[in-house]
């Protein structure tokens, strides 16, 4: 018999065989067990997780001669009868499997639309449609398929399976009943990948097992597939000489967790030279860089979980070995570095695939990473500078003055300001006060809040702020004004808030009415 590679022999065959989706399959099950069968049907998830073995599952199910019942009372096909065999096929003729990428006309729909109408043969009870990549059909397709989908004659079932499911319209989605498959973890990928060896009679350890699995990034078919490489790669027969994890992580230019731990290490110590050896001897291994620097990151992000979370073994996915060294590095690792690390490396993370050097990428990536994590933030500072001021070692930041040397405030002279368009004009603040009222007092204290929304939008420099209401107050009094306000200026220039104030502006704060009169 011809070869036939893992993913297609070990293909789930029943309900209790696919892995990691209870949810989709125990709910399908339920639907035909209750009779509360859907006329359309869609799975959603990333490549090799399930979705069109779960299709082809389901629609065994509802065609099977004679289906079985579980200990616990739900559906399985029998997988023996003619039916179960052609749908495994892919020879019956009431289970039609499309490909939507090459099937995606108007054309293509309106055949299936011409034959829904015609009952399935052989006495079956239902035609079946799998849809796979549903979501590379054409709106027009759609449009064909439409009314057919709204209501279909009660023998038809549709089944589309899509790894897109935002590319499909909101009109056809909510025709569906939708199933989300989930990311297969890692340790399910792993006991699975045991049992085929153990029936194939393959030696693998398992730490090789928990590297394909992670490779995999949660898709069955995908471990499966790197699995058979591997077998062709080293045999694996010989119980002499299992495969090993190293063997797996030369042949796909991983990175072991120890290179790894390693190199985090070098980062959380900020060790610039550490860093730099251990990105060279991983690129002269001639491990793939781009796996690294998400390993790097999944590194990063699982150490941030760990100084957050009281039990984090159930979300690392983590053998004991792994486990223990991630607890090594988090026990010496600042929470907010982990984390400054992490956002430092996301932001970098898309560009990696289009750069042509990725060694030189991640040498100056990381080192840009690790100085930003490790440099002293503006917030610690503020926190430090808070503490000595509570000590009382420190004058209160905000009452201070700007730096400038307060010996030499700049005098502002009123008339000779008057020329050019004087950008910020802060209020004077004795302007509303009327002629004969001298008191200085309220005037001085609303200079600093005042002049500070003036300096944020400073666009705009109309004198708008007191004459208006200034000049209807005071219609008449012009010398008295002019009499008043050089003892004001000198008042408030000897108060310190204002002083502080014309410091930060460097000077430029003009009495308004004067350049007014002018
Ligand atoms: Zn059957």
């Amino acid at each position: 018999m011809a070869y036939q590679v893992l993913a297609r022999k070990w293909r789930p065959q029943r309900f209790s065989e696919v892995v990691g989706q209870q949810h989709v399959t125990r709910t399908l099950q339920n639907a035909i067990k209750e009779s509360r069968i859907g006329h359309a049907y869609l799975f959603v998830g990333s490549r090799g997780i399930g979705k069109t073995t779960g299709a082809r599952i389901f629609a065994k199910a509802l065609n099977c001669e004679h289906p079985a019942t579980d200990a616990d009372g739900s559906i399985e096909p029998c997988c023996e009868c003619p039916t179960c065999h052609e749908i495994a096929g892919g020879s019956c003729l009431d289970v039609l499997e499309i490909d939507g990428a090459s099937h995606n006309g108007v054309e293509d729909v309106r055949q299936i639309r011409d034959n829904v109408q015609y009952t399935p043969s052989n006495g079956r009870r239902y035609k079946v449609y799998i849809i796979d990549e549903v979501h590379m059909l054409s709106p027009q397709a759609w449009n064909a398929l439409l009314k057919t989908l709204e209501e279909p004659p009660p023998h038809v079932k549709f089944l589309f399976a899509t790894t897109e499911p935002h590319k499909i319209l909101p009109t056809i989605l909510s025709r569906c009943q939708r199933f989300d498959l989930k990311r297969i973890p890692v340790p399910l990928i792993v006991a699975r990948l045991h049992e085929i060896a153990t029936a194939e009679k393959i030696f693998v350890h398992d730490s090789a097992l928990t590297i394909i699995a992670r490779a995999a990034e949660g898709g069955m078919r995908d471990a499966q597939s790197i699995f058979d490489q591997m077998i062709a790669f080293c045999g694996g027969n010989d119980e002499g000489s299992p495969i090993s994890e190293s063997d797996v992580i030369d042949v796909f230019g991983l990175v072991s967790h120890s290179e790894l731990t390693h190199l985090v290490e070098a980062i959380l110590q900020n060790d610039a030279g550490a860093l730099i050896s251990a990105v060279h001897n991983l690129a002269d291994k001639g491990r793939n860089l781009e796996c690294l620097y998400a390993d790097i990151l999944l590194y990063g992000r699982n150490l941030m979980v760990f100084g957050h979370v009281s039990d984090p073994r159930a979300m690392l996915e983590l053998n004991d070995a792994e486990f223990a060294d991630l607890q090594q590095l988090a026990a010496v690792a600042t929470p907010s570095v982990v984390q400054r690390l992490v956002q430092g490396l996301l932001a970098g993370d898309s560009n990696i695939r289009y750069t042509l050097n990725k060694r030189i990428y991640i040498e100056s990536t990381l080192l840009r990473v690790m100085r930003d994590a490790h440099a002293v933030q503006v917030d610690d500072l503020i926190t430090q500078l808070r503490i000595l001021q509570e000590k009382g070692t420190l004058p209160a930041v905000d009452t201070a003055p700007a730096p400038s040397p307060p010996a030499a405030p700049v005098q502002s002279t009123p008339p000779a300001a008057a020329a050019p368009s004087p950008a910020p004009v802060a209020p004077k603040p004795e302007a509303p006060q009327t002629p004969e009222s001298a008191s200085p007092e309220p005037s001085a204290p609303p200079a600093p809040e005042a002049a500070a929304p003036e300096a944020a939008a400073p666009e705009e420099p109309q004198l708008t702020l007191v004459p208006d209401e200034a000049a209807p107050a005071a219609p008449e009094p012009d010398q008295q004004e002019t009499s008043s306000s050089p003892d004001l200026w000198q008042q408030a220039e000897q108060d310190e808030t204002v002083q502080g104030a014309v410091d930060l502006f460097g000077g430029k704060i003009i009495d308004v009415r004067a350049v007014q009169k002018d």
